[in-house]
C-alpha cells in the first residue's frame, strides 16, 4: 500500500508528489498517458510561462469567492518560487511581468520535475487509467485498468478538459462526481474565437496590435490589448485568448457577445476624422484604399471601407459625414462572435469540482483522505502564467494537507494500540 496515490502526472500532480514525497511519504503517480508532463512540454510555446509577478486575485476566476483563505497559500507566488528554485528551476521575467524558466524551456521544468521525482522514488505508473475510486480499509482503493492500487490517502489531479490529446479528457470532474462531488459544468477557455464577419477570408493571417474589447448589449465585459491575428474563421492571440472567457459565459447563455477593436488607439475619434480629411487632401487624386496604405495594413484598410461602405471612393470624393462613418469604423471594428474554437484548441477548462467541496487543505469535504488540485478544481486564471500557478501552488497546497492528515491517522492509531 502506497501511502500516497496521486492520479495525474500533469503540473499539479508533479508538484504534489514531490511535496509529499519530500514530507517522508510513500508515493505513486497514476498517468494514464505514456509519460508524465506531456501538457507542461506544450506550454508557454515550449518556453513555459510558470507564474506572474502580478498575482492579484482579480485574475483567478471560477468558484475561488468560495476557497478566499485556501487561494492565499495555494496561489502565493513565494511558495511556488521556492519549490521551483528547490529543483533548480530560476525564474527570468518577461513582458507583463510573466516569469519564465531562466532558460525560456519548457523541457528543462520538466526534466528538473521528473530528476527530482526519481530522486525521492516517487512511483510513476504510466498508461494507467483510474476509473473508479474506492473506500476500503485503511484508506482507499483505486481500479487501474485490470490492477488495483492502495493507499491511504488520494490527490486527485486529472485535469480538466481542455486540449486533450496531452492528456485530461473529463476524466477529473467523472470521478468527483462518482463521489458525489458537485462539478460545475466544464467549458472551455483561452481559446480562438469564430467571429461571424463576412471578410475573414481576405484577413487570415494578418496581425495587428490593437485594443479588444468584448460587449455584450452595449454593456463593456472586459477588455485587453496585444496581437490579435485574425485566421480563416476567427481571431486568435493574446488579448483575444483573455476575452473567450467572458465570450463563452455569454455564448452558454445564448447570448451574443460582440469584437470590438480600435485600429488607431493614439486618437480620438475627432482628431481621427481631423487627420483623415487632412491625409486624403494631401493624397489627393488616390483612391481611398492607397491613401490609407501606410497608415493600416492594406487588407485591413479594404475590409475598413467595405464595411463603412467607401470602397469605390477617391480620396478627393469623400464627404464629411463619410469621413465621420469612416473614423467611427476604424475606432469600433465590431463583429459578432459565433463560438469558441473548443476543447481539441482550448488551453485551459472553466469549471470543475465547486470549490466548497474542499476543506481549506483541499481536502474533500464528503470523502476525507481525498485531496484535490489543479485544473480539476474549479478554478482558472488569465493567460499569464496564472494557470501553471495554480496547479503547482495547489499541489503543493494538498500534498502538505495529505501528508499531515496521515501523520494524524499514525498518531492516532499508535494511540488506540
Ligand atoms: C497549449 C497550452 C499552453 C499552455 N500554456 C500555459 C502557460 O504558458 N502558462 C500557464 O500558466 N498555463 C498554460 N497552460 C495551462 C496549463 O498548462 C494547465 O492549466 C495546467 O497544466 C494544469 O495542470 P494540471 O496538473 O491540473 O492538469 P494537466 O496538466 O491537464 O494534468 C492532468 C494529468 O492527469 C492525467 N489524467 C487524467 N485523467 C486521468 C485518470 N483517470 N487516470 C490517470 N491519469 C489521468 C492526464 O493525462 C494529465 O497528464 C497551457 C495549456 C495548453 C494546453
Amino acid at each position: 500500500m502506497f501511502d500516497i496515490v496521486v492520479i495525474g502526472g500533469g503540473a499539479s500532480g508533479m508538484a504534489a508528489a514531490i511535496e509529499a514525497a519530500e514530507r517522508g511519504c510513500r508515493v505513486c503517480i497514476a498517468e494514464k498517458m505514456d509519460r508524465v508532463g506531456k501538457k507542461l512540454l506544450a506550454t508557454g510555446n515550449g518556453r513555459c510561462n510558470l507564474s506572474n509577478r502580478d498575482l492579484g486575485r482579480c485574475h483567478f476566476h471560477g468558484s475561488v469567492a468560495a476557497l478566499l483563505p485556501q487561494m492565499s497559500a495555494a496561489a502565493d507566488g513565494k511558495t511556488v518560487e521556492a519549490f521551483w528554485r528547490h529543483i533548480g528551476i530560476d525564474y527570468i521575467e518577461l513582458e507583463k511581468g510573466k516569469l519564465y524558466p531562466r532558460s525560456l524551456q519548457a523541457s528543462a521544468a520538466l526534466n528538473a520535475l521528473r530528476r527530482r521525482l526519481a530522486q525521492l522514488n516517487v512511483t510513476i505508473k504510466t498508461e494507467t487509467t483510474i476509473s473508479e475510486i474506492r473506500k476500503a480499509k485503511g484508506g482507499f482503493s483505486l481500479k487501474a485498468g485490470a490492477d488495483m492500487l492502495s493507499a491511504q490517502a488520494v490527490i486527485l489531479c486529472a485535469g480538466g478538459r481542455a486540449y486533450p490529446k496531452l492528456g485530461a479528457a473529463g476524466e477529473g470532474a467523472r470521478l468527483a462526481e462518482t463521489l458525489n462531488m458537485k462539478v460545475q459544468n466544464l467549458r472551455p477557455a483561452l481559446c480562438r474565437l469564430n467571429l461571424d464577419f463576412p471578410y475573414l477570408k481576405r484577413l487570415a493571417g494578418i496581425k495587428i496590435s490593437v485594443p479588444a474589447a468584448l460587449y455584450e448589449n452595449n454593456r463593456k465585459l472586459g477588455d485587453d490589448a496585444g496581437d490579435v491575428l485574425f485566421t480563416a474563421t476567427g481571431v486568435s492571440g493574446p488579448p483575444i485568448l483573455n476575452l473567450s472567457r467572458q465570450a463563452g459565459e455569454v455564448l452558454a447563455r445564448r447570448g451574443t457577445p460582440q469584437l470590438v477593436l480600435d485600429l488607431v488607439p493614439e486618437m480620438e475619434k475627432e482628431a481621427l476624422t481631423r487627420y483623415l480629411r487632412q491625409r486624403f487632401r494631401r493624397l489627393e487624386g488616390w483612391t481611398l484604399a492607397e491613401a490609407l496604405e501606410g497608415f493600416l495594413p492594406m487588407k485591413v484598410a479594404e475590409v475598413t471601407l467595405l464595411l463603412a461602405g467607401l470602397n469605390a471612393k477617391q480620396s478627393a470624393a469623400v464627404s464629411e459625414d463619410e469621413l465621420q462613418r469612416l473614423a467611427a469604423v476604424m475606432k469600433a471594428w465590431t463583429a459578432p462572435v459565433s463560438g469558441l474554437a473548443g476543447w481539441q484548441e482550448a488551453q485551459i477548462t472553466v469549471g470543475g469540482v465547486h470549490v466548497s467541496e474542499v476543506t481549506e487543505r483541499l481536502e474533500s469535504r464528503r470523502c476525507r483522505g481525498i485531496f484535490l488540485a489543479g485544473e480539476v478544481l474549479d478554478i482558472d486564471g488569465d493567460c499569464g502564467g496564472y494557470n501553471l500557478q495554480w496547479a503547482v501552488g495547489s499541489g503543493v497546497w494538498a500534498a502538505r494537507g495529505a501528508a499531515e492528515w496521515i501523520k494524524v491517522k499514525h498518531v492516532k492509531r499508535n494511540n488506540s494500540k
